[in-house]
């Protein structure tokens, strides 16, 4: 058959779209409640956690697991009870109408009956070299999830809102000195958090800066700082650090489903809580793309949980709009 010659795209009763925790959890609940799910794995097969060294706050590690393998193990989970799994980029996603209409990779279409999107969410990074060279020695975007190694240290958090504001007193109550490094001469974080965060004696928040880069041998060891940039008092100076937290921001990944789906002004897919359903009948939501809370392994795969029984829910209602399955 040639390439352009088309093909009746596949129908499935559950589509989960991303390989988290919150898609995998989906992935081994459907399984297990003979829907057939496919799983459709991004770039970034197992998300987020696949770029954490260490994860010690997942329930049933009590030695704590990397994160690779945790998402390995979710996924062979998953598989024990008949998921299917492919790889590929979402390009297209018409959601108009039942059965959803899933474009991957610009070419395959595949049509679902209900669809689970957990596509997770992105730590914003301020572009510079040293954040890859650093990424797990050093950098992390996730104050709980690698504050403990930092115990005793000295660690900074760039970033001037809530998040910034709250990973630097967590981070205060391990690391012995944290700066906040914050590119305004002010926090946008809500009153009560700026509060917090002066009036903290182990948090130094630096005003006007911004990071030009990192350096160290294998980890860490500082970060070459900005002053007053572009301006007559503008000034270039060092701080010795052990690490550098990222807080400057989330983008969820909704692009591509953003025609349809009800979002909030950072985003994040708006469902109907305390249920995962979305503004579309059939259409649910799990993990860090529809929550800008908790961001945490367990909440997500919690709520992928409860997008699986929705889900399911939704089918046995008779909602299935095709014959084909
Ligand atoms: P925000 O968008 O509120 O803040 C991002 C911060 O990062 C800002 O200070 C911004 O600076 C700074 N920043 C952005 N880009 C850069 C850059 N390239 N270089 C340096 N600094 C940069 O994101 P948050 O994640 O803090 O919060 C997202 C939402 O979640 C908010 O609505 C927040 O209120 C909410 N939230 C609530 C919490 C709570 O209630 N407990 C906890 C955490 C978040 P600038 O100000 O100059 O733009």
């Amino acid at each position: 058959m040639s390439e352009t010659q088309a093909t009746a795209p596949r129908t499935v009763k559950c589509l989960i779209i991303g390989s988290g925790p919150a898609g995998y959890t989906s992935a081994i609940y459907t399984s297990r409640a003979n829907l057939n799910p496919l799983l459709i794995e991004g770039p970034q097969p197992g998300g987020q956690l696949t770029t954490t060294t260490d994860v010690e706050n997942f329930p049933g590690y009590p030695d704590g697991v990397t994160g690779p393998q945790l998402m390995e193990d979710m996924r062979k989970q998953a598989e024990r009870f008949g998921a299917e799994f492919m790889t590929g980029l979402v390009t297209d996603a018409d959601l108009s109408a039942r059965p959803f209409r899933i474009t991957v990779n610009s070419r395959t279409e595949i049509l679902a009956e209900s669809l689970i999107i957990a596509t997770g969410a992105s730590a914003k990074y301020l572009g510079i070299d040293s954040e890859e060279k650093y990424r797990g020695t050093g950098v992390s975007a996730c104050a709980t999830c690698d504050g403990f190694f930092y115990r005793g240290r000295t660690v900074a958090v760039v970033g001037g809102g809530d998040t910034a504001c709250e990973e630097a007193l967590y981070l205060s109550t391990l690391a012995s000195k944290v700066y906040l490094i914050v590119r305004k001469d002010y926090l946008r974080a809500s009153k009560v958090m700026q509060q917090r965060v002066t009036g903290n004696p182990k948090i130094e928040i630096l005003y006007n800066t911004n990071t030009i880069d990192l350096f160290g041998d294998e980890f860490v060891e500082g970060a070459h700082l900005i002053e007053f940039m572009g301006t007559d008092k503008e000034r270039i100076y060092e701080i010795a650090i052990d690490g550098f937290f990222l807080a400057i921001g989330h983008r969820p990944n909704t692009e591509v489903f953003a025609k349809y789906l009800e979002l909030d002004e950072s985003g994040y897919i708006k469902v109907k809580a305390p249920g995962t359903e979305t503004n579309i009948q059939g259409v649910f939501a799990a993990g860090d793309v529809a929550d800008p809370h908790y961001r945490q392994a367990v909440s997500a795969a919690g709520m992928g949980c409860r997008a699986a029984i929705d889900a399911e829910r939704f089918l046995i209602a008779g909602n299935t709009a095709s014959a084909l399955i």
